[in-house]
């Protein structure tokens, strides 16, 4: 295994299916500290948010597995939008979604169309939610993690990583955690560091695959 070794393998539908599986078995691994970050600046449900909506989408995803990549994460940010009733729900099904939307009907993809993909996700997650870097939300690891996954995926995985422990001195300025005000001060965004579970999973994933 070398650096960069992942240039040229591409992504099917089953990566993305395993990827998702991944995020499911992490976050439920890590629910319940997720759950008390949420509990220190929001309202405690973020753990049990996303582990009822990546076990459903895992579900859905074994049920009727769609055929390319693009309808993965299609079906994916779906089933997050209808399962999931926090905030992250429909942020997370809206990055799914519009990646979905970018990767159209390939079967393969690389990469690279992949980051390019969840940056437009990224983008709509923004525009959802009137988020920007520096604001203490899920973005302040997405962006990182999206610009990273343009070298590698274990760069995606470090800069996801060091954005949600970015947000810990940040004061909130969306979302419930901004309700508190410089109270929000000294604590790690649940949202973010969720973040950096999805991509710490793709990195995972990618080496399983010999992607990476
Ligand atoms: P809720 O806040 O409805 O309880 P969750 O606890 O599941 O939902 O998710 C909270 C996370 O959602 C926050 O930690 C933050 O990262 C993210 N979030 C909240 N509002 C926004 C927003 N406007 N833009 C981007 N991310 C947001
Ligand atoms: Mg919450």
């Amino acid at each position: 295994m070398t650096m960069g070794s992942d240039m040229t393998e591409t992504i099917g539908a089953g990566f993305l299916v395993r990827w998702l599986a991944a995020v499911a078995e992490d976050v439920d691994r890590e629910a319940d500290r997720l759950t008390e970050l949420d509990s220190a600046i929001g309202d405690a449900d973020h753990g049990a948010n996303l582990r009822r909506g990546f076990a459903a989408v895992t579900e859905t995803l074994a049920k009727e597995p769609p055929a390319s990549p693009g309808a993965v994460l299609t079906a994916a940010g779906r089933q997050l939008i209808s399962t999931v009733g926090g905030a992250s729900g429909p942020l997370y099904g809206t990055l799914l979604r519009r990646a979905g939307k970018a990767l159209g009907e390939d079967g393969e993809v690389t990469r690279e169309r992949l980051a390019e993909a969840l940056g437009a996700g990224v983008a709509a997650v923004a525009q959802l939610g009137g988020a920007q870097v520096g604001d203490k939300t899920m973005l302040d690891a997405l962006v990182p993690a999206v610009e990273g996954l343009r070298s590698s995926y274990g760069a995606a995985r470090a800069a996801a990583e060091e954005g949600a422990l970015a947000t810990v001195p940040l004061q909130a300025r969306k979302g419930r955690a901004s309700y508190l005000g410089e109270r929000s001060i000294g604590h790690q965004d649940p949202g973010a560091t969720s973040s950096a579970l999805l991509f710490a999973a793709l990195a995972d994933t990618a080496v399983a695959e010999g992607a990476a």
